[in-house]
């Protein structure tokens, strides 16, 4: 019986086209869901993205999937899609330097300074620490909209409770794009906002994921920027003792009127609401 199978996938093995590559293209009738042909298909695996390689059928690696040259180009661009359409800030878009009122009140100014000379050379960690409408977001946006609009990088704008639901969400099995990869994309990204922090109410899977992110980004001192209206204490202690640490992190603190009062947009938000608290 044995024998016969490993006649039977000898067979196959024949059929299976070769080239000089050494993994060898899938035959296309097993993968049907890719079989549709155009121009820009990858010559080496016909657009498929993975290759079988070329052993033996009693060879460990027999009938192992390997992904083609191509294939992490894809996933490339697949990811920077996801970026973008993450990072689509919807009214955030809007939010820039220029429509930003820096005379509303002189910690508005100071914040404006700071964070517009942050997006043309973002370096190390800006912590924006205000109550609710003191324009910590608007100027949080306007970072990831400079340098996604200028300096044409890749910039993700995360509301913090919205990252850990995304990063929830992300264990569909049916996705294309796997957790890891996820993670790692939100990790690596070369401008990471975290808008809110504080706020989320995270259960321990994801305030150790969070930490994780920020951890890593600690480390290896990737441009962050942070936005939060809690007092210290109210931040995990781990993250709190990165958040501290001002050799790397810039601490910046709006007293400001609320500015979407001031624009008429909003109700003015209580005064016992609008405590301001001193970071680090
Ligand atoms: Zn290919």
């Amino acid at each position: 019986m044995a024998r016969e199978l490993s006649d039977i996938l000898k067979e196959l093995s024949k059929k299976i086209p070769k080239n000089s590559y050494n993994p060898v293209a899938l035959p296309k009738e097993l993968l049907e869901e890719q079989t549709k042909k155009n121009e820009n298909d990858c010559p080496i695996c016909g657009g498929v993205g993975w290759l079988r390689l070329d052993v033996p059928v009693d060879h460990p690696n027999f009938g192992k999937l390997w992904p083609c040259k191509c294939y992490s180009k894809r996933k490339e661009e697949l990811l920077r899609k996801e970026l973008e359409e993450l990072s689509n800030m919807s009214h955030l878009r809007q939010k820039t330097f220029d429509n930003f009122d820096p005379s509303v009140h002189p910690s508005a100014a100071t914040a404006f300074e700071a964070t517009k000379q942050y997006a043309e050379n973002p370096h190390g960690w800006i912590m924006l620490c205000g109550p609710c409408g003191s324009g910590k977001t608007h100027l949080a946006a306007a970072i990831v909209n400079y340098s996604i609009s200028v300096r044409q990088s890749n910039s993700l704008f995360m509301i913090v409770p919205d990252l850990l639901d995304y990063l929830r969400e992300t264990f569909n099995p049916k996705s294309d794009i796997t957790y890891d990869e996820r993670f790692l994309m939100i990790r690596e990204v070369p401008l990471l906002v975290l808008d809110d922090l504080g706020t989320e109410n995270a259960t321990s899977w994801a305030r150790e994921k969070l930490y994780q992110l920020i951890n890593h980004r600690y480390n290896s001192e990737m441009p962050t920027v942070i936005t939060t209206n809690q007092p210290p204490e109210a931040i995990d202690d781990r993250i709190r003792s990165r958040l501290s640490d001002t050799r790397l992190v810039m601490h910046i603190v709006l007293d400001a009127p609320d500015y979407r009062y001031q624009q008429g947009k909003h109700s003015p938000t209580r005064k016992s609401q609008r405590k301001v608290y001193a970071w680090p």
